[in-house]
């Protein structure tokens, strides 16, 4: 057996110890005769799995008494319809455009009422986060949307908009657990968990109970109601029940790390190795205006399309897995999530200095 450096945007590399784990639990889960995939949720062995996996996220967050934890399928995709449903009483919302999941949830909102784009980094293909200090924030904005960490072009908000008052919703799908966070900050905030948390298929809400309501907008189906989610356990129909079970793995693998303070010491220790060689190098260079970059997703360029081909087919011959950028940028792409090793990251700067020498 073989593994690879895996610096794919998502799905994303997962916890060795949570895969070894989760084989052996496979065709006998704790002496119950039967893998966790064809149990019934309904089970009181499933019912513990998503209770724990429930409390191991509200201890890693902190998550306070009045929010709520949905588990959702449709991918983060789907909740860019589902927000406005729930959300825009008024049929008014600000979006921040950031990047190409801020463009689409916008796109999907104007679907519902007025979608208004208070902010935009577009002017500089999205290479910075736009300052969100004073914005013209909607007198009737039912709620100010962000995409917190944006995986395809490698931002990160470093500090939440000013929202005067609204209420803040980000996805947070490519920096879920990548360090802590304030989740009082947020009236609702969302993530798949492919890119950080574990495999697709299942995704994680957080919501203030004040936001869980009947009156959302008409012809809302009950299966995009936040309420039936929070009503039910996250049990209303069948939940993705094998996914919700390594998401649980992991939060625990996170917890036996040390939580996610360790983690965000950890992340930014791997992220530091990459943009210090990126900053020093002569070939390659990172895309991001340097105050506004992600420590999750790290996309670089060497300025010629031929060597970055030359470097991405390479890259993979040597064993670094996913490094080319996304389809709509083209380029180099680290993702360097939570379970990527920081050996993995060292690996590939040796790799790329390597490059650089016999490319000069
Ligand atoms: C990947 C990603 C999405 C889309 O996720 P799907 O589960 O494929 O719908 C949305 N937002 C962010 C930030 C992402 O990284």
């Amino acid at each position: 057996m073989k593994r690879v450096y895996n610096f794919s945007a998502g799905p994303a590399v997962l916890p060795e110890e949570v895969l070894k784990e989760a084989a052996e639990e496979m065709l006998d889960y704790r002496g119950c005769g039967m893998s966790v995939m064809e149990m019934s949720h309904r089970s009181k062995m499933y019912q513990q799995i998503i209770d724990e996996a429930e409390a191991d996220i509200r201890d890693l967050l902190q998550i306070p008494d009045n929010y709520k934890v949905l588990f959702m399928q449709g991918g983060a995709s789907l909740q860019f319809a589902m927000i406005p449903m729930n959300f825009m009483k008024n049929r008014v919302a600000d979006y921040i455009i950031t990047g190409q999941w801020a463009k689409k949830a916008h796109a999907e909102a104007k679907l519902y009422g007025t979608a208004n784009a208070i902010a935009s980094s577009a002017d500089k293909t999205f290479s910075y986060i736009p300052d969100c200090s004073d914005l013209p924030i909607s007198e009737d904005a039912d709620y100010v949307y962000i995409c917190e960490n944006n995986t395809i072009y490698g931002t990160k908000f470093h500090e939440l908009p000013n929202t005067k008052g609204k209420n803040l919703i980000a996805d947070i799908s490519s920096c879920f657990l990548s360090e802590p966070m304030d989740v009082t900050k947020y009236a609702y905030v969302y993530g798949g968990v492919q890119k950080n948390v574990g495999p697709a298929g299942v995704v994680i809400g957080i919501i203030r109970d004040d936001m869980i309501t009947d009156d959302v907008l008409p012809g809302t189906p009950t299966m995009m109601k936040y309420k039936t989610y929070a009503d039910n356990g996250s049990m209303y129909n069948t939940p993705p029940c094998y996914g919700i079970y390594i998401c649980g793995k992991v939060f625990k693998w996170l917890k036996n790390m040390g939580g996610l303070e360790v983690m965000k010491q950890k992340n930014e220790e791997k992220a530091k190795i990459l943009y210090d060689f990126l900053d020093n190098s002569k070939l390659f260079k990172g895309t991001v205006e340097p105050a506004s970059r992600s420590i999750m997703n790290v996309p670089f360029i060497t300025g010629n399309e031929e060597l970055d081909a030359k470097f991405v087919a390479e890259s993979k011959a040597a064993g670094f897995e996913n490094l080319k950028g996304h389809r709509t940028v083209g380029g180099m792409r680290a993702s360097i999530y939570n379970a990527m090793p920081k050996q993995g990251v060292e690996d590939l700067v040796a790799f790329m200095e390597k490059f650089e020498k016999e490319n000069a």
